[in-house]
């Protein structure tokens, strides 16, 4: 028993994954296919998108948008929970590793719900406040360049409709944010942004520590 957050070992983690992790075939190829490219350890845990799916059905979302798609396993994880006539706006300015999401979400027959950006993220995102978008969106998930979190954070909570949930993953950092001698520009980005967000009272939230860290924040 534990009144904290337990230390997850490799023993307890596989545990957790054979009693509650429900991957798809499709979804297990697109890991696998992932694995051998690189940056491959920005794809996000398998118990991390099955946690995202279950938020995304919980709160009823039609309309979902995320920043940073790399290979697409998130945007799938969101996709498959929504309803058929739902939408997820993807951005993402890589068009080598999105052509590999592209080729999973046809075979997932997903391509009729996503609305894939290609170019720079706070361009595309300004672009959806331009064109009448705020207020608009059910779930936000964010995971692109951490220096830029602030920006996105901005607008994906302009985007947001109120009661709406945004998801920031990575907050935790591979523990380095709580270590003070690390100084990594990407590390100070996320230790300022979790900063910024403990402070910011017009969202409730909270970080789970799922995968890298992910810290959910509903818009009051
Ligand atoms: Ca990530």
């Amino acid at each position: 028993m534990s009144n904290r957050t337990l230390t997850i070992d490799d023993r307890v983690y596989d545990y957790l994954l054979s009693v509650s992790l429900r991957e798809s075939d499709l979804l297990k190829q697109l890991r696998e296919e992932t694995t051998g490219i690189e940056y491959s350890e920005m794809q996000i845990a398998p118990e991390q998108g099955q946690f995202m799916s279950l938020l995304v059905r919980l709160i009823g979302a039609r309309r979902a948008l995320e920043v940073g798609t790399y290979t697409g396993y998130s945007s799938i994880c969101i996709a498959t929970a929504l309803p058929a006539d739902g939408v997820l706006v993807c951005c993402d300015d890589s068009e080598e590793w999105t052509a590999i999401a592209g080729k999973y979400w046809q075979w997932a027959g997903l391509e009729d719900r996503i609305d894939f950006r290609l170019g720079d993220a706070s361009a595309s995102l300004r672009q959806l406040v331009d064109q009448g978008g705020s207020g608009s969106f059910d779930f936000i998930f964010i995971d692109a360049d951490k220096q830029n979190y602030p920006l996105y954070y901005e607008l994906s909570l302009q985007l947001l409709r109120e009661g709406g949930l945004l998801a920031v993953d990575n907050t935790l950092w591979s523990g380095n944010v709580a270590d003070p001698e690390n100084m990594e520009p990407a590390t100070r980005a996320i230790r300022r942004f979790n900063e910024q967000l403990m402070a910011d009272e017009r969202v409730d939230i909270s970080l789970v520590p799922i995968g890298d860290g992910l810290t959910l924040v509903r818009k009051g």
